[in-house]
């Protein structure tokens, strides 16, 4: 028997309605630089995401499943972005603008994106890129710039050059209403490509079902609870995942945003959260390391921050540690991936625990809302229990987890069997035990896994040890070669100013806090941590660093 009830398709084009008309006192505030913020209403950011939608239509051509990408940091042309692109049944492509050069063409090509909207400050990473990307008609420019830039390759009239517009040219003058068309809820609205750390990247498509449903996720009490008593700052870049479907669920609950556009040191963050008083913000741990750094030289008021979620690679407990005990501000641990849109758990502890079990949860990775179905591989195949100690691959499924990647234009999607399983379900590639009462703990990435004489060894696990030591800003462990284990831990270690290195010393440290067979032998004190595009621990380039001699 079927229901009674209204099928009303989920889309953006519901979020940006509602948005704009229920929540259009909420504000966006995009970080300048020079003392004066540009600030603007959720009822003005509606409008103009209307008529962008018009410009890109009656002016660009664009049409229904066109795939219109952006280059551009967190501020409110962004978040018009990302609302009028997938209302108009265009498919919104977000790209990491520090990718390498040949990364970024492959996604622009593969994705055949037709226009590219970008902010003036990006020109000259995308100007010389342009001649390669084929599929390009337009490019939006955003805020001030250099235009001539763009002129490159066109001179002698043989290079193919796109059309060139400006964003508030384009936008003035065109109406605020548009008769939005009715989309399926499983249309694409949005794309993201992994950071491809092998192979070349991958194309997660996400439907308009799976924007709504997430957003709703991100807005309930058990994950970032926000509100439109709320202001959020996004650090992390609205090209990594979506912000963490953080504009979206703003505009479905009327959160206030705090755009650091392209501030993103940790001075200018700590002046931006001293004046405009945030009470949530989102980052991977890299970022919270350097503002604690910064905070502890140059101290300034953060007590704004009520909550702050950190995720996209393990925060280490004493970061934790010392944001609850010198600043007074509250990680809250997530986990998630590009497939995954991203929320797959968050660390909310649950009621009635003592403080010290609430630690202990704290420092999960956290626990798996109702859309998100889990389950644990064994390395037999078999579906491991939820007893918080029988170690497996993590598999997930639900309505907005990637069931393949985009395949290009016309081709099918793929679905790489180490990827997906044999009945459908995401292998996330990390490796963790989950407890009973559903909270997972990450022990490694699989790639990243210590494999020594036939035992596992966990590299989070060493690196949270040391992170801990207060001669060590960071530390980054990797698995290298040995002829007698298969594979030994590599501990590469940034020292604190004004520390000396003491291996020995670090040995003990160690020694007393994981089974000895598990404490590095090798050791090596670095300038940084090499990152990724993301600001994770590129593990890829300590490994190659160590085979090429770079690291003794
Ligand atoms: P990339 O693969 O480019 O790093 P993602 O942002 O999609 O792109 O990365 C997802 C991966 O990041 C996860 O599979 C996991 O290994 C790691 N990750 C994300 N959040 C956490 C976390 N809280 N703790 C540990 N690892 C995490």
């Amino acid at each position: 028997m079927l229901s009674t009830m209204q099928d009303v398709p989920l889309t953006v084009t519901r979020i940006l309605a509602h948005g704009s008309l229920v929540h259009g006192r909420s504000t966006v505030t995009t970080w300048t630089g020079d003392g004066a913020p540009q600030r603007r209403t959720f009822r003005e950011i509606g409008d103009r995401a209307v008529q962008l939608a018009h410009a890109l239509r009656d002016t660009l051509g664009v049409g229904r499943g066109d795939r219109v990408a952006t280059l551009m940091w967190n501020n409110a042309e962004h978040l018009e972005a990302y609302l009028a692109i997938p209302s108009m049944g265009a498919v919104l492509h977000t790209l990491n603008l520090r990718l390498p050069a040949d990364q970024l063409t492959f996604i622009v090509n593969h994705a055949a994106d037709r226009v590219i909207l970008v902010n003036g400050s990006l020109l000259p990473l995308l100007a010389p890129l342009l001649p390669q990307l084929d599929p390009v008609e337009d490019v939006v420019v955003v805020g001030p710039g250099d235009l001539s830039l763009l002129d490159t390759g066109a001179a002698d009239g043989t290079a193919r050059r796109p059309r060139v517009h400006a964003y508030e040219d384009l936008l003035a003058g065109r109406p605020t209403h548009y008769d939005w068309p009715e989309l399926d809820e499983r249309e694409a609205a949005a794309m993201c490509y992994t950071s491809g750390t092998t192979g070349d990247p991958k194309g997660v498509v996400y439907s308009h079902r799976s924007v709504y449903l997430h957003s709703l996720q991100v807005t309930t009490a058990e994950s970032m609870g926000l509100t439109s008593h709320d202001t959020s700052l996004p650090v992390v870049p609205m090209f990594h995942v979506n912000a963490w479907g953080i504009p979206h669920a703003a505009f479905m609950a009327g959160i206030n945003l705090l755009m650091p556009d392209r501030f993103l040191q940790a001075a200018p963050l700590a002046e931006m959260i001293e004046s405009e008083r945030p009470t949530h913000a989102a980052a991977v741990p890299t970022i919270w390391q350097g503002l604690l750094a910064e905070l502890v030289a140059k101290p300034r008021d953060v007590t704004s921050l009520q909550q702050v979620t950190i995720g996209g690679s393990a925060c280490p407990p004493s970061l934790m540690k010392a944001f609850d005990e010198q600043l007074g501000v509250r990680l809250c641990h997530a986990w998630g991936m590009t497939e995954t849109s991203p929320l797959g758990t968050i660390a909310q502890p649950p009621a009635g625990v003592t403080p010290e079990e609430e630690w202990a949860y704290r420092i999960t990775q956290g626990r798996f809302p109702a859309s998100v179905e889990a389950r644990l591989i064994g390395p037999d195949g078999s579906v491991m229990p939820w007893d918080g100690a029988s170690a497996g691959e993590l598999e997930v499924r639900g309505p907005w987890i990637a069931a393949a990647y985009y395949g290009g234009a016309g081709e099918e999607p793929l679905r790489p069997e180490d990827k997906f399983s044999p009945d459908g379900w995401l292998r996330t590639g990390d490796v963790g035990v989950i407890s009973e009462d559903g909270y997972l703990t990450l022990t490694d990435r699989a790639k990243d896994v210590i494999k020594s004489g036939g035992e596992w060894i966990s590299s989070v696990d060493l690196e949270n040890h040391l992170m801990a030591h207060p001669d060590i800003a960071e530390a980054a462990v990797v698995a290298v070669p040995d002829e007698r284990w298969g594979e030994r831990p590599l501990a590469t270690v940034v020292l604190r100013e004004g520390a000396t290195t003491d291996y020995a010393a670090l040995r003990d440290f160690l020694e007393a806090r994981v089974a000895h067979w598990q404490v590095p032998e090798r050791w090596a004190v670095v300038a940084t941590v090499p990152k990724t595009s993301v600001g994770k621990f590129d593990k890829k380039v300590i490994r190659r660093d160590y085979a090429d001699g770079h690291i003794e």
